[in-house]
């Protein structure tokens, strides 16, 4: 599948890649892409065809599908629980004068757009989630999804997924629509409760290992909403 540019609504443009998705979003002097992908489309050039702001990049989190175009960017932003992960799987696409720190909390305003960073580890030790209050939508990486969530392997943490999954349930009530990088997009709140109740499950040993889609050294288990690979 060829890379595909849907524009969502005025000022806000998803990009589909073999898989994943980046996010742009436009705001009255600067612009935000959310992660870079695999690094197969020309997403420097692909944003900069759609606004003429200046933008800097906000990575959900380090896996190599979400920061491939990281290299042609020069303001990166992570959170810094993932920078060590970062440096170390993607040599490639780091560049320490363009890596800066966004903090849980920290509010990204762009105007039209306001995000607020929230900390939700698990997936990784830094993975992140913006939320819009007022827009009432939050992107949440691969850690709210209903695809196949990778759990398996360095950085991957069961008792933070969970925790972060508690924390995200409790705070269901304060978005409508959930963007994730891989999978339906967009989905609802709905879906949470059974990522947490598929997580306790995994943690428990009571689901079922399946062999997994790709050669991986994981099973998958499958629970109401999603697929662990783990
Ligand atoms: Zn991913």
């Amino acid at each position: 599948m060829a890379g595909q540019i849907i524009k969502v609504q005025d000022h806000f443009w998803r990009f589909e890649e073999d898989g994943v998705r980046s996010f742009l979003f436009e705001g009255e002097t600067r612009a935000m892409l959310v992660d870079t992908g695999f690094g197969t489309l020309p997403l420097k050039k692909m944003v900069t065809e759609l606004t003429d702001k200046p933008v800097f990049v906000v990575n959900t989190h380090t896996d190599g599908d979400h920061t491939g175009c990281n290299r042609d960017f020069d303001a990166v932003y992570m959170h810094p629980a993932e920078m060590d992960y970062y440096v170390r799987k993607n040599p490639q696409v780091y560049r320490r004068e363009s890596l800066h720190a966004i903090w849980e909390g920290d509010i990204i305003d762009l105007g039209y757009w306001k995000f607020e960073v929230l900390l939700t580890p698990g997936h990784t030790p830094g993975s992140i989630m913006l939320l819009d209050r007022e827009k009432r939508m939050l992107i949440s990486g691969d850690t709210i999804q209903d695809g196949n969530i990778f759990m398996f392997s360095d950085g991957r943490n069961l008792p933070a997924f969970i925790a972060t999954m508690e924390r995200m349930a409790k705070m269901s009530g304060e978005f409508d629509t959930v963007w994730p990088s891989h999978s339906t997009c967009p989905i609802t709140p709905a879906i949470i409760p059974g990522l947490l109740a598929g997580a306790k499950d995994l943690e428990a040993g009571k689901l079922t290992p399946q062999e997994p889609p790709w050669e991986m050294p994981c099973k998958l288990y499958r629970c109401d909403v999603a697929a662990f690979c783990y």
